[in-house]
């Protein structure tokens, strides 16, 4: 099968043929029919944050068809739509017990990220758990970017504890920022959006945001970024996690408010405890989703709640181009499809 490996940390990535796995006990076989590519991919290939054994196989938001499982397994057959929820969790420990996967302290790995072969790849193999059906009226580009983008999105706004009425700071709207403003939007929450690429308005607004505040001279001239007009928001969802982003968005909170950090860089932000004390302010993080995160992902698109953030269509020897537009700065989600 055809498969692009990454062998060099900072190298662009091989197309090469490869053996195709064979399901073991409990797996099942799946031909990838689309991948998403994302910030996470850049990471890998800068080195940063997760560090696979290599030469590795990336691509993390997977959803295909099942062509083979072993005997043992009953709930799937070949034919089947399906997704592919990218912890490979141990399904015992405290908190595979308590429904919160993506904490498991016995994770065996993270598809397409950690330990796990990907889906930048013809097939891809793996224990049947970690599948998910695929709704017949979800497309296949669109139910890859609920693996990642989608199910992040649908935890940390259940993290951020909004009600009605109330104003949020989203600070990038790249994929999950999307999907996280129009989750808002069908809420009754208003959401100012903040991005570093005033380009991104138009986007930010068709996802439902009302105002949209560019960020680039934060990033860019070194300054800080002129929120002072946005002080007293309910609650600030960074999916950025630069100092200044993390910084920008936590004096925009209101007394009692709260900033959930989904994304996260190498920086570091000054946290005044006088402020976070006397204002009773709250920082929590919060991790990719959980399985019951991606079901209700796909559910929503299903019933026609959420709107596709797919705007690129690459294959899979395209890959290093896709990889390169990502870097270079795009709006809405890139994927790579297989027929
Ligand atoms: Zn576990």
């Amino acid at each position: 099968m055809k498969a692009a490996v990454l062998h060099k940390i900072g190298e662009r990535l091989t197309i090469e043929e490869i053996s195709r796995p064979q399901p073991g006990v409990g797996e099942a076989l799946v031909k990838v029919r689309a991948c998403g590519i994302d910030g996470t991919d850049l990471k890998l290939l800068d080195g940063f944050g997760y560090v696979p054994e290599l030469p590795f196989i990336m691509g993390h938001e997977v959803s295909g068809e099942v062509v083979e499982v072993s005997a043992d397994v009953c709930d799937f057959a070949p034919g089947d739509r399906v997704v592919i929820y990218n912890f490979v969790t141990c399904g015992a420990c405290v908190y595979c017990r308590t429904f919160r996967d993506q904490l498991c302290i016995n994770m065996r790995g993270i598809v397409g990220v950690l330990d796990v072969p990907g889906g930048f790849a013809e097939y891809i193999c793996l224990p049947a758990s970690q599948l998910i059906l695929l709704p017949e009226e979800v497309s296949w580009a669109d139910g890859a970017t609920c693996c990642d983008a989608g199910m992040t999105a649908l935890h940390a706004v259940e993290r951020a504890d909004v009600e009605m009425g109330e104003t949020v700071m989203v600070i990038g709207i790249g994929g999950v920022g999307s999907i996280v403003t129009q989750l808002l939007a069908a809420s009754g929450v208003e959401v100012i959006a903040v991005d570093i690429d005033a380009a991104k308005e138009e986007w930010a607004r068709e996802q439902g945001a009302s105002a949209f505040m560019p960020a680039g001279s934060a990033a860019r001239g070194g300054q800080r970024p002129d929120v002072s007009a946005l002080i007293d928001v309910d609650r600030v969802i960074d999916i950025v996690g630069l100092e200044k982003s993390m910084a920008a968005g936590f004096n925009s909170l209101r007394r009692g408010g709260r900033m959930v950090v989904v994304g996260y860089t190498p920086e570091l932000f000054p946290l005044s405890g006088k402020e976070l004390a006397q204002n009773e302010k709250e920082v929590i993080g919060t991790r990719a989703g959980r399985r019951n995160d991606l079901r209700r992902c796909l559910e929503l698109y299903a019933a026609g709640k959420l709107r596709s953030i797919v705007r690129r269509q690459y294959v899979l020897e395209q890959v290093n181009e896709a990889l390169a537009e990502l870097r270079a700065g795009v709006t809405g989600r890139i994927v790579l499809t297989c027929d």
